[in-house]
């Protein structure tokens, strides 16, 4: 999708899923904040196929607001569809991510893109202090995988769930969203070398509508932090992990097999024809082993250079570069 060229300086981005209740005071927060900041804006309301009144209350704020724009889905795709649609429709340098049911402090914001300026990053990820939700559905859940996130991607953040995050428009302009990644923006954002800080943020209960996720989002970021990790690591030489398993299998197996044979050659040099009879390797679990992992070996290798195939497809289909560059410094005169 053409993407549109930054003219504002702030796009706030914000997915809106049955969120009817808490959107008139959200919106006035916002705007109280982004009017003191005194930058060109908008805000970005994302409606995720809601079946509330959510549309139509957003229509109403609308009518009195121009720094309003939504982007309105068919169906619910889900926050991260949502997050993407309102990336690709910013028009800020800066994109600042929240969520729309109020838990998240609009009076933050200011603190973000200051840290942002000052310190010349590229990402500042909001970190909930005083989190209100449930400890043990929640926040243990959250802690373990912040903790897992970070050491497998090494990009350390305390909280990759927090919604509230500012990241400059090249940035998200660049990772491709899909399943439920946005949680790992910063993550694989890390691979292009952008600069991250965190900073302390507000984290407010809900006070209308619901949760719109139970206890199984942990099992899918889990998998989606093993999708995340192979994309980090090997995406780009899938061959060098899979072949590596490959040999490493097929390897033990062999040497299994080399060992059965050598030992039965040796019974027929010691014991003549009959020792080299009576020692039966045929029956050994080590036989089946060895062919076994044998097998294992070379189908892994053979997957490894299916995804060498899938890999080359991928990146020159999409036209993906395999760097990324921070800027394009010309000299002040031309020669
Ligand atoms: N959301 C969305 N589409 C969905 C689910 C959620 O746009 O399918 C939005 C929701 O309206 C909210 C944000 O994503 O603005 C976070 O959702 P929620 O508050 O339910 O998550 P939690 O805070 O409980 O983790
Ligand atoms: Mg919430």
């Amino acid at each position: 999708m053409e993407k549109s060229n930054p003219t504002l300086d702030l796009s706030v981005v914000m997915p809106v899923y049955n969120e009817a209740g808490s959107l008139p005071a959200l919106h006035a927060e916002l705007t109280a904040v982004l009017g003191r900041l005194g930058r060109s804006y908008e805000i970005l309301a994302v409606d995720d196929g809601s079946s509330d009144e959510s549309l139509s209350v957003l229509r109403r704020l609308q009518a009195g607001d121009p720094h309003l724009r939504i982007v309105r889905f068919r169906r619910n795709f889900g926050q991260t569809a949502a997050f993407a649609a309102g990336f690709d429709h910013a028009r800020g340098r800066v994109v600042v991510t929240i969520d729309a049911d109020g838990q998240n402090d609009p009076a933050d914001i200011p603190r973000l893109l200051k840290l942002m300026e000052e310190g010349d990053y590229d990402i500042v990820s909001g970190w909930r202090q005083n989190r209100k939700e449930p400890f043990l559905t929640r926040r243990l859940p959250s802690m373990v995988a912040n903790r897992l996130i970070s050491q497998t991607t090494g990009v350390r953040l305390h909280d990759y769930g927090c919604s509230l995050k500012a990241y400059r428009a090249e940035v998200v302009r660049n990772v491709h969203l899909y399943g439920e990644l946005h949680r790992f923006i910063p993550a694989l954002a890390g691979r292009m070398g952008v600069r991250v800080a965190e900073v302390g943020v507000n984290d407010r209960p809900r006070t209308y509508g619901r949760s719109k996720y139970g206890i199984s989002r942990t099992i899918r970021v889990l998998l989606d932090l093993f999708t995340v990790t192979y994309l980090l690591s090997f995406s780009s030489r899938p061959m060098q992990l899979f072949g590596l398993i490959g040999l490493g299998l097929g390897g033990a197996g062999g040497a299994i097999g080399l060992y059965l044979a050598g030992a039965k050659i040796a019974h027929g040099l010691l014991g003549g024809a009959e020792g080299f009879r009576s020692y039966r390797i045929g029956t050994s679990p080590w036989l089946m082993l060895a062919v076994l992992l044998i097998v294992l070996g070379v189908q892994f290798i053979v997957l490894g250079l299916l995804a060498e195939v899938i890999t080359r497809t991928y990146h020159e289909a999409q036209n993906k570069p395999i760097y990324a560059i921070r800027e394009v410094i010309e000299p002040e005169e031309e020669v």
